[in-house]
């Protein structure tokens, strides 16, 4: 019988022997997946000594069709109590009640970095050159910017008054038939993500972090998120990271913090992708960021994410892509996103063995071009194996 991760007052997370892990199974491809990703999990925990209770906790369709609710307390609760847990990928319920059910965990957890390390797992097909040469970790806040949903729609009463207000408080002449979307950015939200990345790049011995911003533009939302980043190094990790301005480029044996404007940062990140290391930034940077990554290294499919808040504690890991619900229950996708996302779980808990061992057996299997449909249609002389095949070869790889 297991027990409950917790986190002591000072921030370190607490591991029992026997962690108990609530996961969310997932919609349509789910079922697929998750007993594929939690084959390679178990198998790799025990090489280690390591075992985990794992609970599982209902939502989406199969919490809907159960229990006639898309998110269940239990569910919730259970997150709540347990800490860390993973998921597969959810429907969103169309009419609902909520904007998506991810959405609405993240929220409720107020779970405010989205984790998206990006590298090249080697053989797997590319569209550029020296895929491995990206090797970044991505921080984008999870809790404000755009997304926060404070948005009114065109013509509505709701949208003609906010113009109405902004008119005259202010003077903002909006054209009448425009839709009004807030952009909120803190210095709370913004320095608590930025101090979740440097912390990370302290811990991981990382060289470099980058904000990524649009403040040439948006002065007092973006660009206070830059200024706000480089205040935080001086305050709180002088000992161990240096702001660009404040070294002339040169960091010593410290932390190198710059930052670069979004768009120029999307070139870079393509065409000097070796300068690029731990990267901060808001949620729409971060969105667009971290799936353009994904691409560049092939791994769409296959990019693991994880949703934290390192002050409670609190971390959900999660496949990146959607249900597919064209394949659900034929045993034929790729699990690799979600067990990826576990390896990050593992790292997170400090299984850093058992996380480095799935890799390389997931690298040793692709080496020998025993894969999924996915890719396999992009490699010549492949072997294409069914989703629960592909586990258990990376499992024979340990
Ligand atoms: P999707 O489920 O991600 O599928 C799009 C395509 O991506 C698939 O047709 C397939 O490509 C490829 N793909 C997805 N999962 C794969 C896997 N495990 N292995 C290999 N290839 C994979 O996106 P969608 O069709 O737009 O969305 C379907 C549902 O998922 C919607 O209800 C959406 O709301 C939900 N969704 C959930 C999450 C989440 O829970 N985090 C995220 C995104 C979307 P090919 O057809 O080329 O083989």
């Amino acid at each position: 019988m297991g027990e409950n991760i917790k986190m002591t007052p000072d921030g370190t997370l607490v591991v029992p022997e026997v962690p108990v892990i609530p996961f969310i199974e997932g919609d349509g491809t789910g079922v697929d997946i998750w007993p594929a990703a939690r084959l390679v999990l178990d198998a790799a925990a025990a090489r280690h000594g390591h075992s985990v209770d794992w609970r599982e906790v209902l939502a989406g369709e199969k919490a809907y069709n159960e229990v006639g609710d898309w998110l269940p307390q239990e569910t919730i609760e259970a997150f709540q109590e347990c800490l860390i847990g993973i998921k597969g990928p959810l429907t969103t319920p169309i009419g609902g009640g909520f904007r998506s059910l991810n959405v609405a965990i993240r929220q409720i957890l107020d779970l405010y970095v989205c984790l998206r390390p990006v590298r090249w797992f080697k053989g797997v097909p590319s569209p550029v050159k020296a895929p491995e040469l990206v090797d970044m970790v991505i921080f984008r806040e999870n809790t404000e910017d755009i997304y926060a949903g404070l948005e009114v729609e065109a013509m509505s009463p709701e949208a003609l008054k906010l113009r109405g207000l902004l008119e005259d408080a202010f003077g903002w002449k909006i054209r009448e038939d425009s839709g009004i979307g807030i952009k909120p950015i803190s210095k709370t939200g913004s320095q608590r993500l930025q101090r979740a990345a440097i912390e990370y790049a302290v811990a991981k011995g990382r060289k470099r972090v980058h904000w990524v911003h649009k403040g040439n533009i948006m002065k007092f939302t973006e660009g206070a998120f830059q200024k706000w980043g480089y205040e935080l190094v001086r305050e709180e990790f002088s000992d161990v990271a240096v702001g660009w301005a404040d070294c002339g480029g040169d960091p010593g044996d410290k932390i190198l913090v710059q930052d670069a404007i979004a768009d120029i940062a999307l070139q870079q990140v393509l065409t000097r992708p070796a300068e690029f290391d731990v990267i901060g930034t808001m949620n729409l940077n971060g969105d667009y960021l971290s799936d353009a990554l994904a691409a560049q290294v092939g791994g769409i499919g296959i990019a693991p994410g994880g949703n934290a808040n390192y002050v409670t504690g609190h971390g959900i890991f999660e496949a990146t892509h959607g249900t597919a619900p064209k394949y659900a229950g034929q045993d034929k996708v790729n699990p690799s996103s979600v067990l990826l996302s576990g390896v990050l779980m593992f790292e997170h808990i400090g299984w850093q063995e058992a996380a480095d061992d799935i890799v390389t057996a997931l690298e040793a299997t692709i080496g020998d071009k025993v894969v999924t449909y996915d890719f396999a249609r992009q490699m010549d002389g492949a072997t294409e194996v069914k989703c629960s095949e592909f586990a258990q070869a990376i499992v024979d790889r340990f």
